[in-house]
């Protein structure tokens, strides 16, 4: 059978018309082939059409925007030209950031990063200097705006990433507002995991004629294969394949991996642990490729560690296990990986890695293919010191058969006599020798550092209810105490908008939020016990609503009166009042 099936080929980023400096930036960062979503997002926007992108995090989303905004920038226009509005401060950096290291052949391109919490002064040198493109959050590109420190007069162009998350902050206002701000004249990207009414109102008002992206993505999977997940932290995955592949019984795997440096970079460390790995990618020359290739049908190859691209229509017996080291982009690279096994109608093993925050991409995989993934613990140490031992007698027991047996045994019998030495400590020194110095058991894991209590992950969402706060954990495990704003019902302030202004002026994220109480003159939020200075003073500081929070550790419900109030918690669906008119303010 051919190694090699006939599947349509995706699309290179040479192949979409970007400019050639932003080109090299790509292939320096390593990017072999765009994502689905880039794929589909970058032409019309090369091409100047609107786009709404329905994609999430870890689907390539920036660089579908940033690569085609940084194709057209006009660098002698020193007004920004590209605004892109995010919901946190963490995403306003990172897209910053992927802005950044896409655009490091450009030079004297500016990027600028605006966000609550920051101090104005860096901000507005940056806006002085002059800037391309401008990253914010909406209420503090909002209060540029009023101070006439953001001159938005030249957009060209708009992007709102995360749009409903955005809305669900409570920021529809001030992001309706910045579009009506804006030139008529400008193209405008939209993201969002998700379309609600209210994102498709703002695509219908303030869109031409946008094209919608939705991937539509080969979702069935084969029966013969087995798929299972493991939950494991970015930092942890190299230990945990060893781990795998110490106890799994496979006859051969392929490893995925995103870039081209990853398969080079893992392939080499699984080599230093012993293991027979090779890479492949899309700069190994074709006949090297088809080398290994051979190599790994013939069986003197185990592992190959892949990108997408290269392993693409690979199609050999041997593969009996597919590990999704990186998780991919989109379901259906994950449905052409996993199809790497169970050929020939044999039985194949899927396993997926997923980091703490990629759970939302198993989550869409276990949707689109209709299929949940058995969730697998790692292998202990002790599962992996007990498949060393069962396997050291395997290697005894095949020795024993060996050519050369005769001539070692007489060896051996002369030094047993000779030393007087039982036999047993004679082979017991051969094995140490045989190791080279290097220890044969795992080590036991150090015990868990004492840390706080942890509360159960995918804690659920605390819904409103009339009980007091008396959480003090938050989905975390850190420590949370109440705090007095002095903005509530009153005001028409509504859960989403006291996260969006505290989480954006305080550099807070979602989950360090416990309950929020909505009183009638004042709201009661549960924070992190342990608030810097900054911070705090910072939040003291913050508007909500125009109105000033004045944000203070509450010292509990006035004698005699009971706390109660409608309560919310930080992760549950924020919706904003009908009635509301006034957006929070950061
Ligand atoms: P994003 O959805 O934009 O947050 O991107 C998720 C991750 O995928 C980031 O770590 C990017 O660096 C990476 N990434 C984006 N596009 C590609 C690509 N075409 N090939 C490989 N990795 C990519």
């Amino acid at each position: 059978m051919s190694d090699i099936e006939r599947d349509p080929e995706p699309p290179t980023f040479a192949d979409l018309d970007i400019d050639d400096r932003v080109l090299k930036a790509l292939s320096d960062v390593g990017y072999e082939s765009p994502s689905p979503i880039q794929a589909a997002t970058i032409p019309p926007l090369l091409a100047g059409n609107d786009v709404v992108g329905l994609a999430q995090t870890g689907t390539g989303k920036t660089a579908a925007f940033a690569v085609p905004i940084l194709s057209k920038i006009d660098l002698t226009q020193k007004s920004p030209q590209a605004l892109v509005l995010a919901p946190t401060r963490e995403l306003a950096l990172q897209v910053a950031e992927a802005f950044g290291k896409y655009s490091a052949h450009i030079p004297g391109l500016h990027v600028l990063p605006i966000y609550g919490g920051q101090s104005y002064g860096v901000q507005l040198s940056g806006l002085r200097r002059g800037a391309h493109v401008v990253v914010g959050t909406p209420g503090r590109v909002i209060d540029h705006l009023e101070k006439g420190t953001l001159d938005l007069s030249k957009l060209s162009y708009l992007v709102l990433d995360e749009a409903d998350e955005m809305l669900k902050m409570g920021f529809q206002e001030d992001v309706e507002r910045i579009l009506a701000d804006t030139p008529e004249y400008k193209q405008v990207a939209l993201f969002s995991a998700t379309m609600p009414g209210a994102i498709r109102k703002i695509s219908k008002q303030y869109m031409h004629d946008p094209v919608e992206i939705t991937m539509k993505s080969k979702t069935s999977t084969a029966s013969n294969i087995s798929q299972r997940y493991v939950q494991v932290a970015h930092q942890r995955k190299l230990d945990a394949l060893t781990r795998v592949l110490e106890v799994e019984d496979f006859e051969a795997m392929i490893i995925f991996v995103r870039t081209k440096q990853a398969t080079e970079d893992l392939a080499e460390k699984l080599r230093s642990r012993g293991f027979s790995a090779s890479a492949i990618n899309g700069d190994i020359v074709q006949a090297q490729r088809e080398r290994t290739i051979g190599q790994l049908k013939g069986g003197a190859l185990d592992i190959l560690v892949a990108t997408d691209v290269a392993a693409r229509g690979l199609d050999v017996d041997r593969i009996s296990h597919v590990v999704n080291y990186d998780i991919p982009h989109d379901t259906e690279s994950y449905v052409h990986r996993i199809g790497r096994t169970g050929r020939a109608g044999r039985a194949g093993e899927a396993l997926l890695f997923v980091a703490p925050r990629e759970r939302h991409l198993l989550k869409a995989i276990e949707k689109a293919t209709r299929q949940p993934l058995a969730e697998m613990q790692l292998p202990s140490v002790d599962d992996v010191n007990a498949q060393r031992v069962s396997k050291f007698g395997d290697s005894i027991t095949e020795s024993l058969t060996s050519d050369n047996l005769a001539l070692f045994r007489k060896m051996i019998e002369d030094y047993e006599q000779e030393h007087d030495v039982p036999l047993a400590d004679i082979a017991a020194a051969l094995a140490v020798q045989s190791r080279d110095g290097e220890a044969f058991l795992m080590a036991p894991e150090p015990p868990p550092a004492p840390r706080r209590e942890r509360e159960p992950r995918e804690r659920p969402a605390r819904r409103f209810d009339d009980g007091p706060p008396t959480r003090s954990r938050g989905p975390e495990g850190q420590e949370l105490a109440t705090y007095r704003i002095a903005v509530g019902k009153r005001h028409r302030v509504v859960p989403g908008a006291i996260v969006g202004a505290i989480a954006n002026e305080g550099g807070l994220r979602r989950s360090d939020f416990g309950h929020i109480s909505i009183r009638p003159d004042h709201s009661l939020v549960e924070l992190p016990a342990d608030l810097a200075p900054e911070t705090l003073e910072a939040l003291r500081r913050t508007r909500i609503s125009g109105v000033l929070i004045q944000l203070q550790p509450d010292s509990g419900p006035p004698s005699g009166r009971p706390r109660g109030g409608r309560d919310d918690r930080a992760g549950g669906k924020f919706q904003r009042d009908r009635d509301s008119r006034k957006g929070p303010r950061e």
